[in-house]
């Protein structure tokens, strides 16, 4: 196994794969096996089904804005398939306990098993998903317990990403930063929920990208992603996962380089955003099918 790190990707590329291509009406119809095999392409979205459930924010992860999920580079279906879940996690499509039926995937995609399995197998390697023997796959429901875990994981972690933020960011770094605040922002005033939400997801990811450690970076990642799940199941569709406003005022506390101050108002941010949850897991819990079927 390679000990070298794997190449540095650059930030806006991170940042493609974890949005959600741009919405278009007219993919609405099933996908034929023509578009099947296009949803390799980048500039092509799931099918409609899962596309709404990852677009349409319910009135927005945290699918927080999930995050944002373009962590990883776009290699094929299954990573549509992988992103597609995420997303509509993220964005309350699918609550915790949703099972996840592998021919739904096979009719909705055109595609094996095989491919749907190594998705599943991948959202179950980030907790996304649960793999339970005769039961088949599950979003995942976290603990009270796992919540708490995660957050703490994710105070430490980005208590780590602001110093070296504040040491390696450029002023274009700062400036990008700044324009996803106001991304956020408009896309709140334009009621796009669950792209609020996938954008304040971003931004924690970007400022991790700027701090230049690949590992805390990877950290970040997955906790994002399970956080998101956290927020779906903790929190209501309406409430606030992430208030662009801290955000701001934590770049304020970056561009002036204020080490002390930046790191206290992260980890105030981050508890202020545990504490907007709920102690309790919601019971709510619905079949794929219903989803599937409102298309
Ligand atoms: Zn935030």
């Amino acid at each position: 196994m390679s000990t070298s790190p794997p190449p540095r990707r650059k930030p806006e590329a991170r940042l493609d794969i974890a949005r959600p291509a741009p919405r278009k009406r007219a993919t609405r119809a099933a996908p034929t096996k023509k578009a099947g095999a296009a949803l390799m392409a980048d500039s092509i979205e799931p099918p409609a089904a899962v596309a709404d459930a990852a677009l349409e924010a319910p009135a927005d992860a945290p699918i927080t804005e999930p995050p944002a999920a373009p962590r990883r580079r776009v290699s094929g279906i299954d990573q549509r398939i992988y992103e597609a879940v995420l997303n509509a996690v993220m964005t309350h499509r699918l609550p915790p306990g949703t099972k996840l039926t592998e021919a739904s995937f096979c009719d909705l995609y055109k595609v094996s098993r095989t491919i749907v399995r190594k998705a599943l197998l991948r959202l179950a390697h980030d907790h996304i998903v649960e793999l339970r023997p005769n039961r088949g796959a599950v979003i995942a429901s976290p603990t009270p317990q796992e919540k708490r875990d995660v957050f703490h994981a994710r105070r430490i972690v980005e208590s780590a990403v602001v110093p070296l933020a504040i040491r390696n960011a450029t002023r274009a770094q700062i400036a990008k930063l700044r324009q996803m605040v106001r991304d956020e922002r408009a896309a709140l005033d334009r009621g796009d929920r669950g792209r609020w939400i996938r954008l304040g997801a971003d931004f924690h990811l970007a400022l991790a990208e700027v701090a230049g450690n690949q590992v805390l970076t990877h950290f970040l990642s997955e906790l994002s992603s399970r956080c998101s799940l956290i927020i779906a199941l903790y929190d209501s569709p309406t409430s606030v996962p992430c208030a662009h406003d801290e955000h701001e005022h934590l770049i304020d506390a970056i561009a002036t380089g204020d080490v002390e101050r930046a790191t206290t108002m992260m980890e105030a941010h981050l508890r202020a955003i545990e504490s907007r949850l709920m102690p309790e897991r919601r019971s709510e819990s619905i079949d794929l099918a219903q989803i599937l079927g409102n298309d």
